[in-house]
C-alpha cells in the first residue's frame, strides 16, 4: 500500500472539482436557509447509546457499519453515521425545544461514517446536506421539505430524479401491520440471516434487494391496507400540499429506509443515472425519535441528501456548474524590485476586496504567464522593471488580449472599476 493512498472508502476533493462539490453544499443549503432554518453543527462523534437507541440496534447502521471507539478514559464513542440523531441531541440540550419556539428548523453540513462495501457512490466517509423540523406535526412541514429539497436539485440543473413517496404508519397501526406482516414472512422460505430481520425488523425484508426474495413476497400484506385513519388523513394532506407546489412524486408502498425511527411521511429521491446506489437523498417523520433517546415528545421530519452522490449525479446528466473563476486579477513581476512593489499592489487589491494571485516562485516572464492563464483571471497585471521606473503597469485583458499601461497609483481603482 501506498503512504500516499487514502484509506478504503474514502476519497480526497481536489481542485477543480472540489469547487463543484462548496457549490453543491451551497446549492442544497440556499432554498434552507431562506425558508426559517438555522444553521446547527455537532461534533463528529457521539455517545455510542444516541445511535443505538436513535437509529436502531437492528439496523445494519447500527449493527454493522459504525465506526466505534473506546477512548482512554472508557467512554464509548461512535463516529456519527447520520445527523438527525445528533441533531435532535443538540437542540434537547440546548433546550431549543420550549414551548412557543416550535418547530425549530435547523440545517446542518458535514461529514458522516460507515463501514460500508465501498463501491461507486457509495462511501466509509461521505458528506451530507440535512434538515430538521423539531417538535411539530404537521403535514405542510413534511410538504416544505420535499418541496425544497426539489427546488435544490433542480436549481442544479438535475432533471432525472424522481421523488418516492410512502407512509411507515405510527404507533397505533405500524404495530397491528408489523404482526400480520411477520405472520406472513414466517410462512416463507427464507435463509437464516433474513428470518432474523423478520422477527425484528419486518419492514426491511420488504426491501430486500434479492430476485428470490420478491419473489415469495408477492401477496404480502400492504402497510396502505392498515393505516390507521389519521395517518391516512395525515398522508393525503402531505401529497396534496407536495401536488399543489407542482412537485411530481412516485407513492412506493415498499418504500422502507434503513432507519428505525421513522413513521408516517417517509421519502426519497433517486436518481436513474447512478445504477444501483441510486439514492441521492431521504427523508421523513420521526415522531418517536426524541422519546427514544430519552427526550419529551417532539414529533418531527427531516431530510439528509448526499453530497457525493448529488455530485456524481451532476456528472451522470452532463451537468457543468456555472462556477465562477476564483482569481480575478494575476500579477506578474519582473525583477526583484517590481516584485516587492507588486505583491504589494496584490496585498491591496485583496484588501479592497478583489480576487487576486501572483506569480510565485521567481519564474520567467513565459512562465509566469502561463499561471496567470491557468487561474482562470479576467486580468493579469504585467510589472517590468521599466514599467516601474515609468510608474506604470501592464494591464492585460485576458479574453480579448488588449493591453495597455495603467499608472501604479491607479491600479485598484481602474481594475474595481472594470471588474464590476
Ligand atoms: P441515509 O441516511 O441512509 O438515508 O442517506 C441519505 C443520503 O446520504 C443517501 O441518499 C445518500 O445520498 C447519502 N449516503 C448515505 N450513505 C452513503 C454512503 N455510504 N456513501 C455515499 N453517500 C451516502
Amino acid at each position: 500500500m501506498s503512504t500516499f493512498q487514502a484509506p478504503k472508502g474514502t476519497y480526497d476533493l481536489l481542485p477543480p472539482r472540489s469547487a463543484t462539490f462548496l457549490a453543491v453544499r451551497e446549492a442544497i443549503s440556499a432554498p434552507l436557509r431562506n425558508s426559517g432554518y438555522g444553521y446547527v453543527e455537532t461534533p463528529g462523534f457521539e455517545n455510542v447509546e444516541l445511535f443505538s437507541r436513535g437509529v436502531g440496534e437492528s439496523t445494519d447502521i447500527v449493527s454493522k457499519e459504525m465506526y466505534t471507539l473506546t477512548t482512554k478514559g472508557g467512554d464509548q464513542l461512535a463516529l456519527r453515521p447520520e445527523g438527525t440523531a445528533s441533531v435532535l441531541r443538540a437542540a434537547l440540550q440546548g433546550n431549543l425545544h420550549k414551548a412557543g419556539l416550535l418547530p425549530v428548523k435547523l440545517w446542518y453540513s458535514g461529514s458522516y461514517y460507515r463501514y460500508e462495501r465501498a463501491q461507486k457512490g457509495r462511501y466509509r466517509h461521505f458528506s451530507q446536506v440535512g434538515a430538521e423540523a423539531i417538535g411539530s406535526e404537521d403535514p405542510a412541514l413534511d410538504a416544505e421539505l420535499i418541496i425544497l429539497a426539489d427546488q435544490a436539485y433542480r436549481t442544479l440543473g438535475l432533471r432525472n430524479f424522481r421523488v418516492l413517496l410512502n407512509s411507515l404508519g405510527d404507533k397505533e397501526c405500524r404495530p397491528v401491520y408489523r404482526e400480520a406482516l411477520q405472520g406472513f414472512l414466517r410462512g416463507l422460505d427464507l435463509d437464516a440471516e433474513t428470518v432474523r430481520r423478520a422477527e425484528i425488523n419486518p419492514l426491511r425484508v420488504l426491501d430486500d434487494k434479492r430476485e428470490d426474495v420478491q419473489k415469495q413476497l408477492v401477496g404480502a400484506p400492504m402497510l396502505r391496507d392498515y393505516l390507521c385513519d389519521a395517518c391516512k388523513a395525515y398522508h393525503e394532506e402531505v401529497r396534496a400540499l407536495v401536488t399543489a407546489a407542482g412537485v411530481a412524486f412516485e407513492d412506493d408502498e415498499k418504500l422502507v429506509r434503513g432507519l428505525d425511527y421513522y413513521t408516517r411521511t417517509t421519502f426519497e429521491f433517486v436518481h436513474d443515472g447512478l445504477g444501483s446506489q441510486s439514492a441521492v437523498g431521504g427523508g421523513g417523520r420521526y415522531d418517536g425519535l426524541s422519546e427514544m433517546i430519552g427526550g419529551p415528545s417532539l414529533p418531527s421530519v427531516g431530510w439528509a441528501l448526499g453530497v457525493d452522490r448529488t455530485v456524481l449525479a451532476l456528472e451522470a446528466e452532463g451537468v457543468t456548474l456555472d462556477i465562477p473563476a476564483a482569481t480575478s486579477v494575476f500579477g506578474v513581476a519582473l525583477g526583484e524590485e517590481a516584485r516587492r512593489v507588486l505583491f504589494g499592489k496584490v496585498t491591496e487589491l485583496r484588501r479592497a476586496g478583489v480576487a487576486a494571485d501572483f506569480a510565485f516562485g521567481g519564474k520567467g516572464l513565459k512562465g509566469a504567464m502561463k499561471d496567470a492563464n491557468r487561474s482562470g483571471a479576467r486580468f493579469a497585471a504585467v510589472l517590468g522593471e521599466r514599467d516601474l521606473a515609468e510608474g506604470v503597469v501592464q494591464l492585460k485583458d485576458m479574453q480579448s488580449g488588449e493591453q495597455g499601461p495603467v499608472a501604479l497609483t491607479d491600479l485598484v481603482d481602474v481594475l474595481r472599476s472594470r471588474l464590476a
